[in-house]
C-alpha cells in the first residue's frame, strides 16, 4: 500500500503524484494532516487558514464525487506518519516536494520513518513550472540566476521546448483506502472545517481569460479595475495547477505579460531553492536600527496616509491585495516606518488569503533591498504619488475609506494632518538607514539578538 499525503495540491486533477501511485497498481491511503505548527495559533479563524481549510473541504468532496477516500487528521505529521506506517502495511510515502525550511525539516525526518521501516519515500515536483536542474543545464550554468530579465529570457525559451503539459490521470484507477475509526478518533480535527463555497479555479481562470487578459498589461497595476486574475489562492493551496494555468495561455500572445507574473511566481520558488539565505537575511544584515513603533498602526490602517490605510482595510476585510498595494504598503513600513520586513511578513501569512511562504517573502525582501533582486534601497516609493498614479480617480480610496469620499483631486490622496510621519523626512531617513544596514552583511549569521526572532514564519 501507498501512504500519499496531500500538501499543497488540494485538487485531484494534474496530480504527478497519482500518475505515479495507478502506475504502481496497488491500493493507496490518501491524508492530508493538519498541522498545528502551520494552521495553529488561531490561524484556522483568519483568511490565509480560512482559505485553505475551504479549499480541503472542497477537496473532500472531489474525493467523495468520484467515489474515493481522503482522510483529514490533525496533529504532528511525523507522529502521524509513524502511527500509520505501524498500523497499515505501507511500502512507500508519497508527497509533493515542498521547500520552505520548515517542510524541509518536516520531510528530513519523514523520509527517516521511512527508512527504520524499510519503506520507500518519493517526493515529486509539482509547484514550479520548470525542473531546476533541468533548467541549469539547458542554460549551462552551475550558479543561480539572481537577476530577474535573465532569468525570464531563459526561462521562457525553456519553456518554449519543455513545458511539460497538464498530466491526465484516471482517477477511478486509483483505489483509495479507508482508515480505521479507532485511528479517525485519535487524530479528529479540534474544529470545524469551513464550508466548501470557493470559487472553481478553472471557471475563473477562463473568465479572466475572455474578459481581462487582453487588458491585464494595461491595467494590472490599476487596483481599482481589479483586472487581474485572482487566481493566486487557488495556485497556491494547489486548487488548479501552474501547468494547467500555462497550458491555457500557451497560445495566446497577448498572454505575454501575465506569463511573466507566471514567471515571477517560479522566480520566487527557484531563490527559495537556490538562494542559500532566503530564509535568513535578518540573519545577515545588522537590522538593529529598525523597530515596531508604528506596526500596530500600520496593520490597523491608522496611519493618516490614504492609501496606506485603505489598502490595509482591504486586507483586514477580505484578505486579499492587488500587488501595487503589497508593494506600496510594504515599502511603506518597511523603508518610512523602519519597521523590520519580518514584522509585516508575518503579519501577511495570517491576512493573505492566497498566502505562500516562498512568494511572501520574496515580496518582501524585495520591498526592504534585501534579496538577489531587490529595490535598490535609495528608491523608495511615495505613497501619494502612487496613488494619484494608479488611482487617478481615488474610486479605491473612496470604496475603502467611505469618510474621505468627499474630498475631490488631489485632496483626497494626501495624507491627514496627524499623519502619523513625515514622508520627505521618513524618506530620507531610510535612505540613510538602510544604506548603513546594506554594509554590515554577514557571511556568517548574526547571533545576538539584532532581530526579534519570534516574528519568523513558517
Ligand atoms: C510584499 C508582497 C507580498 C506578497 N505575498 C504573496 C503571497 O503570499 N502569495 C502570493 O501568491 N503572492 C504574493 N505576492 C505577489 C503578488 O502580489 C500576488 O501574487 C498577486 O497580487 C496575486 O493576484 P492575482 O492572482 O490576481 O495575480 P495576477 O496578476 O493575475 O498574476 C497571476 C499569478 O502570477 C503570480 N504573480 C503575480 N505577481 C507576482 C509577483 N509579484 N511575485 C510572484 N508571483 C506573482 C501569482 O501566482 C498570480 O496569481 C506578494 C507581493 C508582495 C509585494
Amino acid at each position: 500500500m501507498i501512504l500519499f499525503i496531500h500538501r499543497k495540491d488540494l485538487r485531484i486533477q494534474d496530480m504527478p503524484a497519482f500518475e505515479y501511485i495507478t502506475q504502481r497498481e496497488v491500493p493507496s491511503l490518501h491524508t492530508f494532516i493538519v498541522d498545528p505548527a502551520i494552521i495553529g495559533q488561531g490561524r484556522h479563524v483568519e483568511h490565509s487558514g480560512i482559505q485553505f481549510l475551504r479549499t480541503l473541504s472542497k477537496l473532500v468532496e472531489l474525493y467523495k464525487h468520484d467515489g474515493l477516500t481522503l482522510h483529514l487528521l490533525y496533529g504532528d505529521p511525523i507522529e502521524i506518519t509513524h502511527d500509520l506506517v505501524q498500523r497499515y502495511p505501507v511500502q512507500e510515502i508519497v508527497v509533493h516536494e515542498d521547500y520552505t525550511p520548515y517542510s524541509r525539516e518536516r520531510d528530513g525526518k519523514l523520509e527517516r520513518v521511512a527508512a527504520q521501516r524499510n519503506i520507500s519515500f518519493t517526493s515529486l515536483p509539482d509547484q514550479p513550472l520548470i525542473d531546476w536542474e533541468d533548467f541549469h543545464r539547458f542554460a549551462e550554468r552551475t550558479d543561480a540566476y539572481k537577476v530577474f530579465t535573465p532569468f525570464y529570457r531563459k526561462w521562457k525559451a525553456y519553456m518554449d521546448l519543455f513545458f511539460q503539459p497538464p498530466v491526465f490521470t484516471d482517477v477511478n484507477e486509483l483505489q483509495t483506502v479507508a482508515l480505521d475509526s479507532e485511528v479517525l478518533d485519535k487524530y479528529s480535527l479540534p474544529f470545524l472545517i469551513p464550508n466548501s463555497s470557493i470559487d472553481e479555479p478553472s471557471v475563473r481562470l477562463q473568465d479572466f481569460i475572455e474578459d481581462d487578459l487582453d487588458s491585464y498589461e494595461r491595467y494590472r497595476d490599476y487596483y481599482s479595475e481589479e483586472g487581474t486574475s485572482h487566481l493566486s489562492s487557488a495556485l497556491n493551496t494547489g486548487a488548479i495547477s501552474s501547468r494547467e494555468v500555462y497550458a491555457a495561455v500557451l497560445h495566446l500572445p497577448q498572454a505575454e505579460s501575465w506569463r511573466r507574473q507566471l514567471a515571477w511566481r517560479d522566480f520566487y520558488l527557484y531563490q527559495s531553492h537556490q538562494d542559500p539565505v532566503f530564509y535568513s537575511y535578518e540573519n545577515r544584515f545588522d537590522l538593529s536600527a529598525l523597530n515596531d513603533f508604528h506596526f500596530e498602526a500600520w496593520s490597523q490602517g491608522n496611519t493618516g496616509i490614504p492609501v496606506i490605510d485603505a489598502a490595509m482595510r482591504q486586507l483586514n476585510q477580505t484578505g486579499y491585495l492587488p500587488n501595487r498595494l503589497r508593494m506600496i504598503t510594504a515599502m511603506f513600513l518597511t523603508k518610512n516606518l523602519l519597521c523590520p520586513f519580518s514584522l509585516g511578513e508575518a503579519y501577511f501569512r495570517i491576512k493573505l488569503a492566497d498566502y505562500d511562504h516562498a512568494l511572501n517573502r520574496g515580496g518582501w525582501l524585495w520591498c526592504s533591498s534585501l534579496g538577489y533582486d531587490a529595490s535598490p534601497y535609495f528608491r523608495i516609493m511615495n505613497p501619494v504619488t502612487q496613488s494619484q498614479k494608479f488611482d487617478p480617480h481615488g474610486r479605491y480610496l473612496r470604496d475603502w475609506l467611505p469618510e474621505l469620499a468627499h474630498l475631490e483631486g488631489k485632496a483626497l490622496h494626501q495624507p491627514h494632518p496627524q499623519a502619523i510621519v513625515d514622508l520627505k523626512g521618513s524618506r530620507l531617513q531610510a535612505i540613510e538607514v538602510y544604506r548603513g544596514i546594506l554594509q554590515t552583511s554577514k557571511s556568517q549569521p548574526l547571533t545576538d539578538n539584532s532581530f526579534p526572532r519570534h516574528h519568523q514564519v513558517k
